[in-house]
C-alpha cells in the first residue's frame, strides 16, 4: 500500500464516540459503520503503515451486501474480480469433482461473490473511513485500557509518547492475538490448527479461466483465484505441520511447498513453480469465547472469533460484526447494554462458523475410504456448495 494515512485528529462533536483498536478489515469496517451511526470515531493502529499483509480474500454475498450498503461496491468492483464458478478438483489427478456457478447463487443472495486483494480492500475501507470523518492514527500500540468516569480510555504508545484516547466505547479489532481480549481477562490462547498457509501471487497462465479452483489432496489443498482486477492469480497452499509455528506473513520455504505437492497434477505443480516466493502463515483460531464484552469495551473480528480460513468467512464475519455493533448502538442509549446486545446477536453465528471452518479443514485433507465418501458427497452437492 503506497502512502501512510496521516493522523488527522477529529474534534469530537458527535453525541457519542468510539475508539477502535486495529485498522484491519474488521476495525475499518467498524469505523465506517459507527461513523454512519453518528459516532465520532478514532482508530488506533500499531503498524506505521497500512501495508500489504496477506494476499487474496474471497468475499461472499453476506459481506458484499454490506459493502454495497456502505456505498463501496462500485469502487470494490473496479479492483476485484467476479469469478465465474467454484470448481473443486482432485489434487493428484486434476479431475473435476464438482462445480458451482456463482451467477445463480449471487442472484439468489442479491449480492455478488467477489475475489479481491486484501490490500485493495483495506485501502478502500481506510479511504471510506476517512471520508466518513473517522481519524486513523498509525504507529499507535495499545498499552492499556482504562475505565474512566462515564467513559473508557485507550492508552497507546506512539514513538516514545503515551497518548490517552477517551471515548464512550472501545472496540478491540486487534486480531487473533488481541491485547484488548487480554485486557478483558479472556486469556484463551490461539489454537494452532496444525496447518501452514503459503501464499503467493503469480502471473495468470494463458487461458486460465476467471474461477476459484480448489484442489484437494491428502494433508494438503490449494486454492487459486484471480485478484487485482484479474491481472494476477492468488495461490494459497495449505499443508499439514505438526509443530506450532507462530509465523505470520513471514518468508516461506519454497522447497517445502514444492515437496508437499510433488506428486500432484502437473497444473498444480506448474502454478506453484511460477511463484517467485511464498509468504507463510501458521494457522490459528480461538475457541469460542464465554463473552466478548465488559462494560464499555467489546471485541470484533478475529479478536472475538478468529476462525480458520477454510470457509472464507473471517473477514466477512468481521464486516457483519461492524454492522451489528452499529445497529445495537443505534437502538440502545446505554453503551454497556448496546455492547451486550451486539454480542448476543453475533456470538452464536460466529461460533457455529468457527466450528464449520475447523470441520472443513479436516474434510479437505481426507484420504482413503473417507476421501471417496467425501468426493461422492461433493459430486452430489454441485451448486448447493454455495449455500450457507
Ligand atoms: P486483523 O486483520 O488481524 O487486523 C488486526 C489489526 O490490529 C492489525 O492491523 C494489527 O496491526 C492491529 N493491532 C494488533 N495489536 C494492536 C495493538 N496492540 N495496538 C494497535 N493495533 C493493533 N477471510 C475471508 O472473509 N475470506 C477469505 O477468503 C479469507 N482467506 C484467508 C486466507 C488466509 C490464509 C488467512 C490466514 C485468513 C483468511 N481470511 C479470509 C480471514 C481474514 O483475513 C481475517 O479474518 C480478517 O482479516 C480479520 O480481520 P481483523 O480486522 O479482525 O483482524
Amino acid at each position: 500500500m503506497a502512502e501512510p494515512i496521516p493522523f488527522k485528529p477529529k474534534p469530537v462533536r458527535a453525541a457519542r464516540s468510539a475508539v477502535v483498536v486495529g485498522a484491519g478489515i474488521g476495525g475499518l469496517a467498524a469505523a465506517i459503520a459507527l461513523a454512519r451511526a453518528g459516532l465520532a470515531v478514532q482508530v488506533v493502529e500499531q503498524a506505521r503503515k497500512l501495508k500489504e499483509v496477506g494476499a487474496g480474500l474471497q468475499l461472499t454475498p453476506n459481506a458484499t451486501r454490506i459493502l454495497r450498503d456502505f456505498g463501496l461496491l462500485n469502487r470494490l468492483e473496479q479492483v476485484a474480480v467476479a469469478p465465474r464458478a467454484l470448481e473443486v478438483r482432485d489434487g493428484r489427478s486434476g479431475a473435476p469433482l464438482t462445480r458451482a456457478e456463482y451467477g445463480p447463487a449471487a442472484s439468489r443472495y442479491g449480492a455478488p461473490f467477489l475475489v479481491v486483494h486484501r490490500a485493495d480492500l483495506q485501502t478502500l475501507l481506510a479511504e471510506a473511513a476517512q471520508e466518513a470523518g473517522c481519524a486513523i492514527a498509525l504507529g499507535c500500540d495499545l498499552t492499556a485500557v482504562e475505565p474512566a468516569f462515564g467513559s473508557v480510555r485507550a492508552v497507546v504508545k506512539q514513538g516514545d509518547t503515551l497518548i490517552a484516547h477517551g471515548a464512550d466505547i472501545l472496540v478491540g479489532a486487534d486480531g487473533v492475538r488481541s491485547s484488548v481480549r487480554a485486557h478483558l481477562g479472556l486469556s484463551q490462547p490461539p489454537v494452532f490448527a496444525r496447518r501452514l498457509a503459503f501464499r503467493a501471487t503469480v502471473p495468470v497462465p494463458d487461458g486460465h479461466p476467471p474461477e476459484v479452483r480448489l484442489y484437494l489432496g491428502r494433508d494438503a489443498h490449494l486454492v487459486v483465484y484471480p485478484v487485482k482486477g484479474g491481472a494476477t492469480l492468488n495461490l494459497v497452499a495449505i499443508v499439514r505441520q505438526t509443530e506450532p509455528v507462530a509465523r505470520w506473513n513471514a518468508p516461506g520455504d519454497s522447497a517445502a511447498v514444492h515437496a508437499a505437492f510433488a506428486s500432484w497434477t502437473g497444473e498444480v505443480r506448474r502454478l506453484l513453480e511460477s511463484a517467485s516466493h511464498f509468504l507463510c502463515w501458521g494457522l490459528y483460531d480461538i475457541d469460542p469465547l464465554p463473552r466478548w464484552s465488559s462494560g464499555r469495551v467489546t471485541l470484533l473480528g478475529d479478536a472475538a472469533h478468529a476462525m480458520l480460513p477454510f470457509l472464507a468467512q473471517g473477514a466477512a464475519q468481521a464486516i457483519e460484526d461492524a454492522v451489528s455493533l452499529a445497529g445495537a448502538l443505534t437502538r440502545e442509549s446505554d453503551a454497556a447494554t448496546a455492547l451486550r446486545a451486539y454480542e448476543g446477536e453475533r456470538r452464536g453465528r460466529t461460533s457455529r462458523i468457527q466450528g464449520e471452518a475447523r470441520r472443513n479443514g479436516i474434510i479437505y485433507h481426507l484420504s482413503g475410504a473417507p476421501r471417496i465418501a467425501r468426493d461422492l458427497v461433493l459430486r452430489r452437492q454441485g451448486p448447493a456448495l454455495l449455500d450457507r
